[in-house]
């Protein structure tokens, strides 16, 4: 539970509290690039930096736990440009060997080199992005629709099923001949996403990620490592969004009562707080499951689920009880309204991600209570 920390990490909630207000607060909206530029300084001498990267490539690898309580910290203070504070993570090229090792992780881990994740594919699409080895070269053909800051990135690491092999991870250079950037777009979250079409691509054989075939459990461990962080971040918004409203239910109305007096006010608010009791509890849990080497991969998706779908809950909630004045444009909570709702499409869609839950104890005998 977050009262468990030990004094180091609890040190280091007050450091991320001051961090968040005194460094992500203060920047100029206005000059993006600078304030990013700032916070990546600031971050790197607060030691938050590298807690993504693991040591043995010159990081400071942190343990769950404490990037959990890190990013809810961060997240409770509402602070904006959250995507600068941690450096690049290995993704799905973690522990690969040269030539990759140099070529694409080390630049990437560096900041000289930009990655993205290409998995989605099109609903419309005839057949899945397909490759077939020859010789030395791997040539690829097909679609890939929803790929995260893919028209800034270098390289896609793209999930392509290669003939006689199966599904494998493919590092695919984007100044590659064949390699179309067809769409860029923005979702409702603000972030930024391309489509990119591959006509008979040819890869170098050693872009192959692993061994041929066995790509899609590095894909998923990818996807699932990425779970505790949305879940984590949603968690620290919910803490902001419930200062916010207690302080609302506390201040008077028109009649000079306390707005929380309301039964009805009352009870929609202490609904809120269970949840996130239970959001809370549940995310402290899942990630003291991780540091302890267990297999975390059900309690991730229930944490993603249980609290991307809370926080969106308590959001619109929060809207409800604050009146119109919660929808202007640039209010917090039409902002968070706008933000929050992507996560729950984001790295497995809630109702998928269910099933899966539903399959894990059902066929395999996997998960907790
Ligand atoms: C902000 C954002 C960032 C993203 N970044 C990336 C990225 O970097 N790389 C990438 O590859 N993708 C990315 N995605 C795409 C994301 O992974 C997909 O949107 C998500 O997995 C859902 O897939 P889909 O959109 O194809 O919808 P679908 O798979 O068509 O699902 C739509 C709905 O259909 C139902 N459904 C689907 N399958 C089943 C099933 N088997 N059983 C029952 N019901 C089902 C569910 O209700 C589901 O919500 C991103 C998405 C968002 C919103």
């Amino acid at each position: 539970m977050p009262e468990q920390l030990s004094p180091e990490t609890q040190e280091l909630r007050i450091q991320c509290q001051q961090f968040a207000r005194e460094v992500m607060c203060a920047q100029d909206r206005a000059d993006p690039v600078l304030a990013r530029k700032n916070i990546r300084a600031a971050s790197k001498d607060l030691g938050l930096f590298g807690m993504t990267q693991p040591s043995s490539l010159g990081g400071s690898q942190a343990d769950q736990l404490t990037l959990t309580m890190v990013r809810e910290t961060l997240a409770a203070e509402n602070a904006p440009f959250m995507d600068a504070v941690f450096g690049p993570s290995p993704g799905v090229l973690g522990g690969v060997d040269d030539p990759l090792r140099s070529s694409h992780l080390l630049p990437l881990l560096a900041g000289e080199k930009r990655g993205s994740f290409g998995f989605t594919e099109p609903d419309d699409v005839e057949s899945p992005t397909r490759g077939i080895i020859q010789g030395k070269t791997l040539r690829v053909t097909g679609q890939k629709s929803y790929v995260t800051g893919g028209a800034d990135a270098d390289f896609i690491n793209t999930l392509v099923q290669i003939e006689d092999r199966g599904p494998s991870m493919v590092v695919i250079d984007k100044d590659l001949a064949g390699v179309d950037l067809e769409q860029k777009f923005s979702s409702l979250d603000g972030s930024h996403h391309a489509a990119f079409r591959f006509h008979d691509v040819e890869v170098p054989l050693t872009h192959v990620i692993g061994e041929p075939g066995k790509g899609l459990p590095r894909a998923m461990r990818q996807i699932g490592d990425t779970r505790l962080l949305i879940a984590a971040t949603a968690m620290g918004y919910t803490l902001w969004v419930l200062e916010l409203l207690t302080n609302h239910l506390k201040s008077p109305d028109k009649s000079g009562q306390p707005r929380g007096d309301k039964d009805v006010v009352r009870w929609r608010y202490a609904e809120q707080r269970i949840k996130a009791y239970a959001a809370r509890s549940m995310l402290y849990r899942t990630a003291r499951l991780a540091d302890s080497g267990e297999n975390i991969v059900n309690e991730a998706m229930a944490a993603k689920v249980f609290i991307t779908e809370q926080v969106g809950d308590l959001v619109d909630t929060a809207i409800q009880l604050v009146g119109g004045s919660a929808l202007i444009e640039d209010h917090p909570l039409a902002q968070l309204y706008r933000q929050v709702r992507a996560w729950r499409l984001a790295e497995g869609a809630s109702d998928v991600l269910r099933l899966n839950i539903g399959r894990g104890i059902l066929e395999l005998d996997k998960g907790r209570i």
